[in-house]
């Protein structure tokens, strides 16, 4: 495995390989990010991972000081998981002295995430370009864990002709249900022990409209019953929404997105499911 930190390695490398899969990350690699890895490999034959934490997608009072980081770890994951070039830049080679550009997507960057972390999308939408034409992947590969960002770089893609294919991996989840997270590592014992009424809550969800619910205000109701009274002051969002648009429903349709975000202490939790009839 290589280990690339320059826009001119990685372009130097990527001539070896006619399909090429990419996973961006923000490092702190768990069995999530390891999924899409083999995923990519299975489906390209030769894998690039990035490790960056983009300092554009976080908020002024968010966690980019203190997000957790283990370069070396994260390496040595994948190496195993038989990632065949890493893109590890720093924040100078990414934003260069004078850099000024960002991409604006417009309304499903400013619903339930947006709402809440006002510049976050187009943090990720201008570093995605900018990581597709460093590694000019032929598909690059992200996790449903982060719904609205597929959303959105599906848009991006869309909007912007980028030729790049965009797979999308199942969420992976500890036994009990919560969706591993590099911000999991901030939970207490006691948060992390009330962590998987996220997963349970829309699981109940899932089953709801698997029994013939089709009213969406009914799932947001059972939704923050699961969660609980305790949970209604930390819960940012509850959402039921078209899954390509993220406008909210009045009906509930096959592949209508549930999501929610939900504040344990300073560590806010995302997660989602598809209903399926
Ligand atoms: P991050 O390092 O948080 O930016 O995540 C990098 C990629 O891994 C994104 O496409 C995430 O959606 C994906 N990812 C994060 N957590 C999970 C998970 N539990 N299951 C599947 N994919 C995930």
């Amino acid at each position: 495995m290589q280990v690339l930190t320059t826009p001119a390695e990685v372009r130097a490398a990527r001539g070896r390989w006619p399909v090429l899969g990419f996973v961006p990350t923000m490092g702190y690699l768990h069995a999530g990010h390891i999924s899409l890895v083999e995923r990519a490999r299975a489906e390209c034959g030769a894998v690039i991972a990035s490790i960056f934490v983009n300092p554009t997608q976080f908020g002024p009072n968010e966690d980019l000081d203190r997000y957790p980081r283990d370069p070396e770890g994260d390496l040595a994951r994948l190496a195993a998981a038989g990632a065949d070039l890493v893109f590890l830049p720093t924040p100078e080679i990414i934003y260069p002295p004078g850099f000024s550009a960002s991409i604006e997507l417009g309304e499903v960057t400013r619903r339930l995430e947006g709402a809440v972390r006002p510049h976050h999308f187009a943090g990720v939408a201008t570093v995605v370009t900018k990581l597709f034409n460093i590694v000019q992947p032929t598909r690059a590969y992200f996790g449903q864990k982060d719904a609205q960002q597929c959303v959105v770089i599906r848009k991006l893609v869309r909007d912007l002709d980028l030729p790049v294919e965009i797979v999308v991996g199942d969420t992976v989840r500890e036994a009990d249900g919560l969706a591993l997270s590099s911000r999991n590592s901030y939970l207490t014992p006691d948060q992390r022990a009330e962590a998987p009424v996220l997963y349970r809550a829309l699981s109940a969800a899932r089953t709801a409209f698997a029994a013939g619910e089709r009213d969406a205000d009914a799932l947001r109701r059972l939704v923050r019953t699961v969660l609980g009274e305790g949970l209604a002051p930390a819960t940012d969002y509850v959402s039921v929404a078209d899954p390509r648009t993220l406008e909210e429903l009045t009906t509930l349709t096959d592949g209508a997105l549930v999501s929610l975000a939900v504040r344990f202490g300073a560590t806010r939790l995302i997660d989602n499911v598809l209903l399926t009839a």
